[in-house]
């Protein structure tokens, strides 16, 4: 799964790389579906949400350079799978979760995590971030938003980076905000599509 994820260019760097291979997505994946967990595939993992496709991580992990030490917030913990990948690139990872019985599979898989130690995993509304561990070197949301949320923004650090999903329920654009001492600067890298962000600052169905 990583070679081919770096030859087509998905993994662009050594330390993404690295991170890759210290993490097995087959412990992130239900029973039912291991044998496809190296296959470039998104997965259901429960309650209709689903493990993204390895080289969608891959983009957005090379997207957000991560750097050793910075404090990193990701909304959407899911199976748990990229918050390890973070924490193994050498974050601090705060996740948040909204569906309770997926922090708990999240929470269960992280337990395998060799960086494990590095990792919160909370239950709440990521939409609203998580203002008491503010500001953060990086954000990365792995749920669609309609919008970007103004206390994520507000959150990230002058300096730092946000990679976020921005569209309607069924596909989105894939945003890199870089916030600066100027301003705001935003780059779409493309069409993507994900799971909604529901919550305050997401789509308001569940
Ligand atoms: N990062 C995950 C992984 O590595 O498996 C994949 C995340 S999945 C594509 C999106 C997740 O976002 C779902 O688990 C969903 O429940 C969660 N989600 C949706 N809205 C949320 C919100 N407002 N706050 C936190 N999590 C949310």
């Amino acid at each position: 799964m990583v070679n081919m994820l770096e030859m087509y260019g998905y993994i662009r760097t050594r330390k993404v790389k690295e991170a890759f291979l210290k993490v097995d997505r087959a412990n992130y994946v239900p029973s039912n579906y291991r044998h496809l967990a190296y296959a470039d595939e998104p997965l259901p993992v429960s309650h209709g949400q689903t493990i993204s496709a390895p080289s969608m991580v891959a983009i957005m992990l090379e997207l957000l350079k991560v750097e050793e030490g910075h404090k990193v917030l990701e909304i959407g913990t899911g199976s748990g799978y990229n918050a390890c990948l973070l924490a193994c690139l050498g974050a601090e990872v705060i996740t948040i979760e909204r569906v309770p019985a997926l922090r708990d599979i999240a929470k269960k898989n992280l337990e395998r995590c060799p960086c494990k130690d590095r990792i919160r995993v909370l239950l709440g509304d990521g939409s609203v971030g998580y203002p008491s561990e503010a500001p953060y070197d990086r954000i990365i949301v792995t749920c669609g938003a309609p919008r970007i949320p103004p206390p994520l923004l507000e959150q990230l650090k002058v300096g730092g980076i946000m990679v976020i999903p921005v569209g309607g329920a069924f596909y989105q654009e894939l945003v890199v905000v870089e916030k600066t001492e100027q301003g705001i600067k935003k780059t779409v890298w493309g069409d993507v599509v994900f799971v909604p962000l529901i919550g305050k600052y997401g789509h308001k169905w569940a």
